[in-house]
């Protein structure tokens, strides 16, 4: 039986309106599906939590988050925190480093209904979350970024052996369920040190999976290919930076970042968050699409079924995914879609989908 506490940080920008759906649903769900229990608990995040606690993300909110068994968190609008104030901390990067979520999975696939270029994409890119070249959460204590003097700017990349390895066990796993196949994203033929020891770690761990079939692309090129075939992939593992390019580049071969989930998973805990940002332009304008929040809601709780041996949280995963397909197949969408509908309207349409199912 499912009996889960899960924590609810709303974020900036469109992320209370997101999260917002994404909490209705799984209210929905949970009316539905026998011996799942959710308990929701909100906790202060972001620019709001800054005025009233002092802080974008304050200890309670850590605390709260270690006592629940997973987390839902929506998008921040990072990029105009002051980095020099130690209370504005990027609680996304900060969050994934403290409970060591080490990968992030960001499936990308066709849904019926959304127009775009490609057909038949269906693909998870599994990106490495706490090491790389994101200077904010490279290092132990201090940030990856050096300036020696004015005109010179030093980035440091962190890649280890351990970072590696446990990535591409995931990626390894993941691969074995879905269709046995993974490619590797590097840029070994330049950063001969730091990716090949990304390459050489994944290839240990693959030798283990021989019903894995393994290829390997220079990033570049595997751009191209992403493309120009995407249909070709299954699980991609690469990565911090490659990860969080190649999945933006990803969502916008299946009909943009309002379809794009993702999970920030570690040995012992979870956060769900969406791949996009907070979109500060469409904030408290009704208009965001929340499929992207409320489908990394369903990823959380499939791997919660995985962790838990737990029926019930499989069984509300796929009523979601199910849910929004059929939503989406009905012509039921917000603007970035091309359709007509508000946030609000899109989450009423769902839970009316998954209440007649
Ligand atoms: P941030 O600084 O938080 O990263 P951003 O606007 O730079 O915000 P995104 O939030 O990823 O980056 O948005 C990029 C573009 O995609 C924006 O025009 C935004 O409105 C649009 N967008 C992102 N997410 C959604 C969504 N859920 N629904 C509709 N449009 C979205």
């Amino acid at each position: 039986m499912g009996d889960y506490q899960i924590a609810v940080l709303e974020g900036d920008g469109i992320g209370p309106e997101i999260v917002g759906e994404t909490i209705k649903v799984l209210h929905a769900v949970q009316r539905k599906v026998r011996d799942l229990r959710m308990e929701f608990r909100y906790l202060p995040v972001g620019l709001k939590s800054y005025k009233t606690d002092g802080s974008t993300l304050p200890n309670e909110t850590i605390e709260g988050l270690a006592k629940c068994d997973a987390g839902i968190l929506g998008p921040v609008t990072t990029h105009i925190y002051d980095t020099s104030d130690p209370n504005m901390v990027n609680p996304s990067g900060t969050l994934r480093k403290y409970f060591d979520l080490y990968a992030n999975i960001r499936p990308a696939k066709n849904y019926p209904g959304v127009s775009s270029r490609y057909e038949h994409v269906d693909l998870v890119i599994v990106r490495e979350n706490t090491e790389g070249m994101y200077a904010d959460r490279n290092l132990h204590f201090g940030t990856g970024e050096f300036m020696p003097d004015p005109d010179t700017v030093l980035s440091f990349r962190v890649v280890t052996r351990k970072g590696s390895e446990r990535i591409a066990k995931v990626g390894f796993e993941l691969a074995r369920s879905r269709r046995k196949s993974l490619t590797l994203v590097h840029k070994m033929n330049v950063l001969r040190k730091g990716c090949g020891l990304f390459y050489d770690s994944c290839q240990k761990i693959g030798a283990a999976y021989e019903d894995v079939a393994v290829r390997d692309y220079h990033v570049d090129a595997f751009a191209l290919h992403l493309v120009q075939r995407p249909e070709v992939f299954d699980v991609v593992v690469t990565t911090n930076m490659f990860g969080d390019i190649l999945s933006d580049q990803a969502a916008g071969l299946v009909g943009g970042l309002g379809l794009a989930p993702g999970l920030n998973l570690g040995d012992h805990f979870m956060i769900a968050q969406a791949t996009h940002g907070s979109a500060p332009d469409i904030a408290g304008k009704n208009m965001a699409n929340p499929i992207a929040e409320i489908l990394s809601a369903a990823m959380m709780l499939e791997w919660l079924g995985i962790r838990n041996h737990d029926q019930s949280a499989f069984i509300a995963a796929s009523m979601i995914q199910a849910g929004v397909a059929k939503t989406l197949q009905q012509n039921k969408k917000t603007p970035d879609l091309g359709g007509t509908l508000t946030t609000e309207e899109f989450g009423d349409a769902l839970v009316s989908v998954i209440e007649s199912s």
